[in-house]
C-alpha cells in the first residue's frame, strides 16, 4: 500500500481477524526452527515462542509476529485492531483446520479501498 498507493503508514488501520492463536498454535521443533530463523531478531522472540515442557513442543504467537511486522512498517499501535478471536477456541462459529481437519470449511474476508 505504501508503494502502490503512496499511503502514509500513519493513516493505515490494520485489523487482525480470527486466526489460530498462541493458545493453540502448538508445533514441533522443525516448525519452531523455521519461525525462529525468520524472526529471532525481534526483541520479544522469547515471548513469541514458548517451550512447553509437558509436551516437549512449542507455542508460537503468530499474532504478535504480525503486530511486530506492522510496527516495523510504521503502523501506529492504536491503528492495529485485534479481534482477539482464536479459530480453534471458537470452532463452533469459525472454521479451524487444526480442529476440524480435512472437513474444515474456509474463512474469507472482503476488503476494499474507498
Ligand atoms: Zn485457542
Amino acid at each position: 500500500m505504501k508503494e502502490k498507493y503512496n499511503c502514509d503508514p500513519k493513516d493505515i488501520i490494520c485489523v487482525i481477524g480470527p486466526t489460530i492463536r498462541k493458545c493453540h498454535f502448538e508445533v514441533k521443533q522443525d516448525v519452531r526452527d523455521i519461525f525462529y530463523k525468520e524472526f529471532n531478531y525481534m526483541k520479544n522472540i522469547n515471548d513469541i515462542i514458548k517451550f512447553n515442557e509437558k509436551t516437549k513442543s512449542y507455542f508460537i504467537d503468530t499474532v504478535e509476529i504480525n503486530k511486530n511486522l506492522l510496527r516495523e512498517e510504521g503502523i501506529l499501535e492504536e491503528n492495529i485492531v485485534d479481534s482477539k478471536v482464536c479459530t480453534v477456541c471458537n470452532s463452533n462459529i469459525i472454521h479451524s483446520y487444526r480442529k476440524e481437519g480435512e472437513k474444515a470449511g474456509r474463512n474469507t474476508a472482503i476488503i476494499c479501498l474507498q
